[in-house]
């Protein structure tokens, strides 16, 4: 990856962030993105400080237009984007019969209409070049139904077709497409659904109230866990893999 440009979605959240810095120690040259642009400055500064080649690009991936022109700021800046990962994402919660509209478009529109932008974007620029890698971080409840989670679950499950079907599209121009399915993994994502009922002990273990077997790994994922696989996946070890979902949950979805 010496030298290569990876755009990253979402870089200032825990996964996100972790994959901006295993790609940097791999040599690539990170273009970081998030909406928050206070941050994703300070992640930046962090990267930079142990080393790495990490430059911030402030961008609302909900908007077609910024999106194109953040996308052209980064080849024009950095270089040929060799690599996109899709991590930005957002969680709501809450049963269908309670849940508002406003919730339910907010997260489409990150978690799909966002992925299909950046998507559109950079395919745009690597197919003249026949060359790319991309990853989406969707979700192990992409396969697996999950209390309260109807709409994340759906936009999950949109944004990791969509990218094997993208992946079908570009594969006649070198280019691969596939999806990391991450469990329950140690962000403020995550954080943010515990209380007292759900809790870290409850994710392990396991809660027959809400149909979850808990994790046989017996353990929360880290970011790093699934940066890895990020990397892998992009990297050149994993040349003839595409359209593939890797999970990456402990487990806990019994290998489905
Ligand atoms: P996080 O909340 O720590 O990070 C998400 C990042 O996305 C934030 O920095 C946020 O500012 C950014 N973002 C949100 N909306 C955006 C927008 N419109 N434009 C640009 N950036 C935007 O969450 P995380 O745990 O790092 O999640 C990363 C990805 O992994 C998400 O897609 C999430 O759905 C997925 N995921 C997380 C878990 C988990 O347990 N943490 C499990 C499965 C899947």
């Amino acid at each position: 990856m010496e030298n290569k440009v990876a755009l990253v979605t979402g870089a200032a959240g825990g996964i996100g962030a972790a994959v901006a810095r295993s790609l940097g120690e791999r040599g690539a040259l990170v273009a970081a993105v998030d909406r928050d642009a206070d941050l994703l400055q300070e992640t930046v500064e962090k990267l930079a400080a142990d080393g790495l080649a990490v430059e911030g690009f402030a961008c609302d991936v909900t908007s077609g237009r910024q999106v194109i022109d953040t996308v052209a700021e980064i080849e024009a800046r950095l270089g040929p984007v060799e690599y996109l990962v899709n991590s930005a994402g957002v969680l709501r919660v809450g049963e269908v019969a309670d849940f508002t509209c406003e919730d339910w478009t907010a997260i489409f529109a990150v978690n799909v209409n966002g992925v299909f932008h950046l998507s559109r974007a950079v395919v745009q620029h690597m197919i003249p070049r026949k060359r790319g890698a991309i990853v989406t971080v969707a979700s192990n409840a992409a396969g697996t139904p999950r209390q309260a989670m109807a709409a994340y679950a759906a936009s999950k499950a949109a944004a990791s077709m969509f990218t094997k079907t993208l992946g079908l599209e570009v594969a006649k121009h070198g280019i691969r497409a596939n999806v990391v399915a991450p469990g329950s993994t140690d962000t403020p994502m995550l954080s943010s659904m515990w209380n007292d009922d759900i809790n870290e002990k409850t994710t392990i273990e396991g809660n027959p109230g809400s149909y979850k077997v808990g994790i046989p790994l017996a353990k929360i994922a880290t970011p790093k866990d699934v940066a890895d696989a990020v990397a892998f996946l992009l990297s050149d070890q994993a040349a003839h893999i595409t359209l593939h979902v890797l999970t990456v949950d402990g487990g806990a979805t019994l290998g489905v």
